[in-house]
C-alpha cells in the first residue's frame, strides 16, 4: 500500500492506493489543518490505518510551504518561515514517518504538477507547469518529467509583473506589493475590489478580468519562455471564477506576439492554458505517483 497527503493551508488530503494505481486511491480522508500535534496525529492515524491489511510500503507528502524538499539538506522535509500561527520550523516529513519509510517530500504546487502531468491535463506531455491562484499564488515545475524544487523554489508565485495601465492598486505583498500573487491572489481581489473573482458587478466584471488576466497570462508567457513547459495548469479558488480561463487565453497572444518555443507558436491558447484534470486534489495523486517512484 501507498499513503500520499497533501497538507494545505486549510485543509489535508489523505489518499491510500495500491503501489500499481497510485491515480485510484482506495481510501481518501480530509481534515481541517489545525495545530501541528493534532493534525500530524491525524495524518498518522490515517498511516496506521491505511497499512492495517497491506503494509504502507511507502509515503508521499506534499505540502504547504515554504517547505526544505532539499533531500541533501539537513532540515529536509520540513516546513520553514510559514506565517501560519505554530507551522513555522515544524519538521513534517520526521514527525510523520516516524517509521523510517521510504519518503517523498516535496511542495504542493509540486505535488500538483507531478499529478497532473502523469495522471491528468498534461497526460502525454513530458514539461508542465501548475499554478495555484488561491490564498497565495504557487507554481510547480515538472521538466523532462522531472520535479523541479529544493530549498523552497522555484519562487514564480512571486513573479515581477508588468502592471496593467488600469490598476491602481498598490498589491498585497508584504514583501513585494505588486508582485505576482500581491496582484492576483484571492486575498489581493477582495482588496482591490471588495468581491471574490466570481462576483464582479457587470460594471466592474470586463475590466477587473482584464487586469487578472493580464498578470496570470504574463506568468504562464514566462514559466514557458523559461521551462519550456508544453501545458500550464491554472488552478486555485480564484480560477474557479467563471470565464476567467478563457480571459487569460484570450491575454496570451498579444504579450507573446507569436514568439516563443515551437510549443507555444503552434499550439493555440486553449491547448497551453489548461483547467485541472485530477476531478480532485491533483497534489495528493502527485504524492503518491512519487511514493510509488520509490519502490
Ligand atoms: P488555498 O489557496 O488556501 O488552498 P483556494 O485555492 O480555494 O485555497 O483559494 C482560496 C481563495 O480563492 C480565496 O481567497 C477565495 O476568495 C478565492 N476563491 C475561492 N473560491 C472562489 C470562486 N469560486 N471564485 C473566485 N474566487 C474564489
Ligand atoms: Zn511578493
Amino acid at each position: 500500500m501507498l499513503v500520499g497527503v497533501e497538507t494545505g493551508g486549510t485543509k489535508v488530503v489523505c489518499a491510500a492506493a495500491r503501489a500499481d494505481a497510485p491515480d485510484r486511491p482506495v481510501a481518501v480522508r480530509r481534515f481541517p489543518t489545525t495545530d501541528p500535534g493534532a493534525t500530524i496525529g491525524r495524518i498518522r492515524e490515517f498511516i496506521a490505518e491505511a497499512g492495517a491489511d497491506e503494509p504502507v510500503e511507502a509515503l508521499g507528502l506534499a505540502s504547504f510551504g515554504p517547505v526544505d524538499a532539499d533531500p541533501s539538506s539537513p532540515r529536509f522535509g520540513t516546513i520553514t518561515t510559514t506565517p501560519k500561527a505554530g507551522w513555522a520550523d515544524v519538521d513534517l516529513l520526521g514527525r510523520v514517518n516516524q517509521e523510517g519509510l521510504p519518503a517523498a517530500f516535496v511542495s504542493d504546487v509540486l505535488g500538483a504538477a507531478v499529478g497532473e502531468l502523469r495522471y491528468g491535463a498534461g497526460r502525454g506531455a513530458s514539461s508542465l507547469a501548475y499554478a495555484t491562484i488561491g490564498t497565495g499564488v504557487g507554481v510547480g515545475i515538472v521538466i523532462d518529467g522531472r520535479p523541479i524544487g529544493g530549498d523552497g523554489w522555484p519562487e514564480v508565485g512571486h513573479l515581477l509583473v508588468r502592471r496593467h495601465p488600469a490598476d491602481r492598486f498598490a498589491g498585497s505583498c508584504p514583501f513585494h506589493g505588486d508582485c505576482l500573487e500581491g496582484l492576483t491572489a484571492g486575498p489581493a481581489v477582495l482588496a482591490r475590489w471588495g468581491v471574490d473573482a466570481s462576483s464582479f458587478p457587470a460594471g466592474l466584471h470586463d475590466e477587473a478580468f482584464a487586469v487578472l488576466a493580464s498578470y496570470i497570462a504574463q506568468m504562464a508567457y514566462s514559466v514557458v519562455l523559461t521551462t519550456g513547459a508544453e501545458k500550464v495548469v491554472l488552478g486555485g479558488g480564484v480560477m474557479l471564477a467563471p470565464g476567467l480561463l478563457d480571459a487569460v487565453r484570450s491575454a496570451l497572444p498579444d504579450l507573446a506576439r507569436g514568439y516563443g518555443p515551437a510549443a507555444l507558436s503552434a499550439a493555440a491558447p486553449e491547448d497551453v492554458l489548461v483547467a485541472p484534470g485530477v476531478p480532485d486534489s491533483p497534489g495528493v495523486v502527485g504524492a503518491l505517483a512519487l511514493a510509488a517512484d520509490l519502490l
